[in-house]
């Protein structure tokens, strides 16, 4: 859909906000120039969602690493910070290559700068080592 704001043509981009759960439907018209106007926003996050999305789309990411663990073979992590939209599968698949070895603290950082993004994957949960020695000692005995 297109508009017209004071003489320029300008498309109409619609984006749903997720700032709340009342989930208001937004309305940016944009040029190649920038933004216009914002519509249907009831309050500032929603204009500063608007914003972001147009000019930058990004999202959070959460997923898991292996995890040199016979008992826990997958550690849950997440990015610290959202990630550009159109780098979260090459994000994600580039962890698919990290193995971390416990003891791991919850928010301790896994993997810096991933893709060059200045984005930091962090854990989010810890694991001890005795974790694994636990196990051998229980695989041990099991054997018996
Ligand atoms: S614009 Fe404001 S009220 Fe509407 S969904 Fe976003 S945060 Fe909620």
């Amino acid at each position: 859909m297109t508009t017209t704001h004071e003489g320029h043509e300008a498309e109409t981009f619609v984006y749903l906000c997720t700032g709340c759960p009342l989930g208001c439907s937004l309305e940016v018209d944009a040029t190649e120039e920038g933004i216009l106007e914002i519509r249907g926003a009831t309050c500032k996050i929603g204009e500063r969602h608007a914003e972001q999305e147009h000019t930058d789309p990004r999202r959070p990411v959460s997923t898991t690493v292996r995890l040199d663990d016979p008992v826990h073979p997958r550690l849950p992590v997440r990015a610290a910070a959202p990630v550009p939209k159109g780098l979260v599968a090459p994000f994600v698949a580039h962890l698919r290559d990290v193995v971390v070895q416990p003891p791991v603290d919850r928010g301790e950082v896994l993997a810096t700068d991933v893709l060059g993004t200045g984005i930091d994957v962090i854990a989010t949960r810890s694991m001890a080592a005795a974790a694994r020695e636990d196990t051998d000692a229980r695989l041990a005995t099991a054997d018996r």
